[in-house]
């Protein structure tokens, strides 16, 4: 790699050393520390669908784009729902 030379000594050549790169360069941006919402109302089924894939999983952080304090309450609000059938289970 061209770009950051200084801080590869150690990693050389890994694929560890690839995805250390990759996260500096990119900017993770939670959408609900952008907005400031605190907590994450389980009756706003509009919300909480976009962040259940095609077989109603659950989105993963990597695709929800969520800081770890907002994945946790979205998991929580989106159970919630699902328990009080405003979301499917997945099947
Ligand atoms: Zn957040």
């Amino acid at each position: 790699m061209a770009y950051r030379r200084e801080s590869n000594q150690t990693n050389q050549g890994s694929k560890r050393y690839n995805i250390i790169i990759k996260s500096k360069d990119y900017k993770r941006i939670c959408r609900f520390c952008i907005r400031k919402i605190d907590n994450i109302d389980y009756k706003d089924v509009d919300i909480l669908k976009r962040y259940i894939t095609e077989k109603s999983k659950i989105a993963p952080r990597r695709m929800t784009k969520c800081c770890a304090q907002h994945q946790r309450k979205l998991t929580t609000a989106i159970k919630r729902a699902r328990n009080i059938a405003l979301l499917p289970f997945a099947t």
